[in-house]
């Protein structure tokens, strides 16, 4: 069975107590490869390398680490097809999906993040005659990476493009349970010629690898992207040591339907927000507010085309959703089916595991679900779900839409629908959330501030936000 190595030192090598992970194919249900279960001693050489190749990197001219990082984002377009398979295999996304989207993305977060740090400047500060004071932006030195299993490559290249790009030296975690791009992207990494220790990909658990990764003296910043619980735990821990961190976090996030909608943009928007990648999206709208003169006609519409969609052969062109992306998860979304139902909700549609035939008979798939009759702040529609689970609700004035769409202990993502203007831009400003679209979802220019606010996360990413994360500040004063 084939085995994904870690990535230390510009070498692909064994984990050093040899012991290894199932990885599974959640289509199928089973085993198809293996990965290091490493812990805080190959932590201890990614670091090494990564503190030895720091003086090296961080001097690097700027243009030149721009050109490497370049090289990797060809790379990746290069190996579209593999890669988009390999996301499809290791996530049970549909292949169409990492190809269009998580792939492409994973080369534009490289060239994006080569490029910005071509215009990066600081600021000068002249005292009327008495002195200058300018302000040199600087690597930090080794830094973390952390990410989740929901769009793998996608944010894992996220964040370590900023960190390289300002010159930083990383040792970085995916996500046990999504392994593969990573290591791809390793071997894409020796192949555009980054220098050795610059990037280390150590592979395994979140207690066993992310931990150390946290509370290692040497490592000065964390960016993380993940789960609320495991953002606090890492908070905990790395706080007391005066870490640079930027955490983003879990979302519950409104969708906003006003009756002055356009009708057909926002269904059709809506079926994406509700279910795209098997509504695994720190970014999807999982509670459905819409305005009473139009509810049943939302809702019925909503129903009818969320019957329509195929659950299926994430290889297969025509499939909507794939698999979930393990058992647990599969289990912990269907129990809150199960609570919404205890709660009081109706299910209108989905709800259920679905089987599929053939070698796909044991694979984690389940129908999209939409539930109704639930109150705004019952547990159902307070906890954050992650998957093709939404609930719906009519609301009758936008103060009683806003309260409700502000209940929660999350504020990553907000989407609105209306073609009034004054409306859209009084929710803008109301809504206690990191971004709020008007009449779209996830339309994203890579320059713009990327976060939550509540328990959804700490700082920004994005732009020059991410630059500034990996830099520290050093002001000069010359007295003139
Ligand atoms: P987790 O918090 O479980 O894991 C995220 C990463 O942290 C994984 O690599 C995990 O490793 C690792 N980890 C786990 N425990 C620790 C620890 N004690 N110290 C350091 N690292 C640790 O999140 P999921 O992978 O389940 O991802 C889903 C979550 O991510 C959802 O809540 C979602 O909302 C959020 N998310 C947020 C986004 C945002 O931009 N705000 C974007 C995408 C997702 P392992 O896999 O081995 O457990």
């Amino acid at each position: 069975m084939e085995k994904i190595l870690n990535y230390i030192n510009g070498a692909l090598v064994e984990p050093i107590n040899n012991a290894y992970l199932d990885n599974y194919n959640p289509s199928i249900g089973k085993v198809y490869n293996q990965i290091p279960d490493s812990n805080e001693k190959d932590i201890d050489l990614g670091y090494n390398a990564a503190n030895e190749a720091f003086s090296g990197w961080s001097k690097t001219p700027k243009e030149e680490r721009s050109k490497i990082m370049m090289r990797i984002a060809d790379l990746i377009e290069e190996n579209l097809d593999e890669l988009a398979k390999a996301e499809s295999m290791d996530n049970g996304k549909p292949v169409k999906l990492a190809a269009h989207v998580d792939i492409p993305r994973a080369a534009s977060n490289m060239r994006f993040f080569a490029t910005a740090i071509l215009h990066y400047a600081s600021e000068s500060h002249e005292m009327d005659g008495v002195a200058i004071n300018y302000t040199l932006r600087k690597p930090i030195g080794v830094v973390g990476c952390i990410s989740p299993w929901n769009l793998p490559l996608y944010l894992f290249t996220w964040k370590i493009a900023p960190a390289l790009a300002s010159g930083n030296c990383v040792v970085a975690k995916p996500s046990e349970v999504t392994p593969m791009t990573a290591y791809l992207f390793s071997k894409l990494c020796v192949e555009a010629g980054l220098p050795k220790g610059v990037l280390n990909i150590i592979h395994g658990m979140g207690p066993s690898v992310g931990s150390p990764i946290t509370t290692h003296p040497g490592i000065k910043a964390i960016s993380f992207t993940g789960g609320t619980a495991t953002g606090k735990a890492i908070a905990k821990v790395a706080a007391p040591m005066f870490k640079k961190l930027s955490l983003e976090l879990g979302g519950k996030n409104p969708n906003i339907i006003f009756a002055d909608c356009d009708f057909d943009k926002a269904l059709k928007t809506t079926m994406l927000s509700s279910f795209a990648n098997q509504g695994q999206i720190c970014l999807c709208g999982s509670r459905i507010f819409v305005e009473r003169p139009i509810y049943e006609k939302f809702r019925d519409a909503f129903v009818a085309k969320t019957k329509q969609l195929k659950v299926g052969n994430p290889n297969d062109a025509d499939t909507n959703l794939g698999a979930i992306v393990s058992k647990a998860h599969l289990e912990k979304v269907l129990s809150y089916v199960q609570l919404a139902q205890e709660e009081g909700g109706t299910v209108l549609a989905g709800g259920n595991k679905v089987q599929l035939e053939g070698e796909l008979s044991e694979g984690y798939f389940m129908e999209p679900t939409i539930i109704e009759g639930l109150a705004f702040d019952c547990r159902t529609n307070q906890e954050e779900i992650f998957g093709p689970v939404v609930t719906i609700m009519p609301f009758d004035t936008e103060e009683e839409v806003v309260d409700m769409a502000n209940s929660t202990e999350y504020g990553l993502a907000a989407t609105v629908w209306t073609q009034d203007v004054g409306k859209s831009t009084r929710l803008g400003a109301s809504l206690a959330s990191g971004i709020v679209w008007v009449n779209c979802w996830l339309v994203r220019d890579l320059r713009t501030p990327f976060g939550g606010v509540k328990n959804s996360g700490v700082g920004r990413e994005g732009g020059f936000n991410a630059l500034n994360f990996f830099t520290e500040q050093t002001n000069v004063c010359i007295k003139l």
